[in-house]
């Protein structure tokens, strides 16, 4: 069939959207119409080149859509299902599945670097060239064929708008707290950076009544969102160390620093804030390479934990759809981080804004 995708062909060049073709679902996969989709920074890190892709590809890893048809060996019953797509669909047999860390599926980490589906070949093409799958989602298009488990049921009462951010950027903040770090109620948090991933990390620590919770940004109004989302102090970091500012908030240091930008600054900021026996967790991801520095003699003499945090360890199929049903209660607040909406064909514009950092989570709908 024929469908609208934005091609990206080369790093640093605008994305093509144009009509491409795609082929029906093979066994073990499904069509879905694609009714939302985020703009993640990881986008922007292929698009700038900061990580290899294998060129074309349709980007886009952070989808919401509607089941329109099944490959061989799905039910029939699934088309018309709500759904959020996943980068990381349980192979459900290398070591990480069977650990129950989905979140680090070798299958799915292959298929991320080499832009195939499953069986090793892909459904979208130009005429004679191949283009490939952003690992398993492709999501800037009206269309995307994915592993049939790699579409998680959803309940169809959220919003797509919303039910989208669940494929990358709410899940891996809200996790990266409840999950990854395991936050209990009453703990110290200091989120660093309130983009989508921080102010997501923000409604996590709000979930598990961690007080209090300190939000980190320079930017104004992402201070005040964060504390409309549940923070109870937001911090300057012009106004000076933010570290020594967040152990002005809390004596001797929080139990948790979340660093959500993927800056080694930044992390050092987060190290420093946390107290003896407490937690530092990165989720933000730099460009491959990046290194950063901590005091070792703090980590061993202090019992000073460094956590990464991929999708905040989350189980897709397990926690997608229970952070949906959360969203549709109300009781995860999503509507905030949404600050604009655009359509497929003004994506060049969608990611002028998602760079801006001036812009809460932008969306694209086809
Ligand atoms: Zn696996
Ligand atoms: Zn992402």
């Amino acid at each position: 069939m024929r469908i609208t995708a934005a091609v990206m062909t080369a790093p640093e060049r605008p994305l093509q959207v144009r009509e491409i073709e795609l082929d029906p679902p093979r066994a073990d996969e499904v069509l879905v119409r694609i009714l939302a989709t985020g703009i993640c920074r990881s986008d922007l890190s292929y698009i700038h080149g900061k990580w290899p892709a294998p060129l074309p590809i349709v980007l886009g890893h952070e989808g919401a859509g509607v089941i329109e048809a099944v490959g061989q060996g799905v039910s029939p019953v699934r088309v018309g299902e709500r759904v959020v797509l996943t980068f990381s669909p349980a192979c459900g047999r290398c070591r990480p599945c069977l650990e129950g860390r989905a979140n680090l599926c070798l299958d799915a980490a292959a298929g991320l670097d080499s832009g195939l589906l499953r069986d090793g070949t892909t459904r979208l093409s130009d005429g004679a060239t191949r283009i490939h799958h952003l690992a398993y989602v492709s999501s800037f298009a009206s269309h995307a064929v994915v592993p049939a488990n790699g579409a998680l049921p959803v309940t169809g009462e959220l919003d797509p708008r919303l039910a989208c951010l669940l494929g990358c950027g709410v899940t891996t903040g809200v996790m990266s707290v409840t999950r990854r770090a395991n936050v209990r109620p009453g703990e110290a948090v200091a989120v660093f950076a309130c983009g989508g991933v921080g102010l997501a990390a923000i409604l996590g620590a709000r979930l598990v009544s961690a007080h209090p919770i300190i939000a980190v940004d320079p930017v104004p109004h992402k201070r005040a969102l964060a504390l409309q989302l549940g923070a109870t102090h937001a911090i300057d970091p012009a106004d000076g160390d933010a570290a020594l500012q967040v152990r002005a908030i809390v004596p001797g240091g929080v139990d948790h620093a979340f660093e959500a930008l993927g800056e080694p600054d930044v992390a050092d900021q987060c190290f420093r804030s946390v107290r003896d026996g407490g937690v530092t967790v990165l989720i933000g991801q730099p460009a491959m390479g990046v290194k950063a520095g901590f005091d070792v003699y703090d980590v061993t003499q202090f019992e000073h934990t460094i956590l990464g945090s991929n999708m905040g360890g989350a189980v897709p199929a397990l926690h997608v759809p229970q952070l949906a049903r959360l969203a549709a209660a109300g009781v995860l607040e999503l509507e905030p981080l949404v600050t604009h909406e655009l359509p497929l064909d003004r994506i060049a514009e969608a990611i002028a804004l998602a760079e801006s950092g001036n812009a809460g989570r932008v969306v694209v709908v086809p």
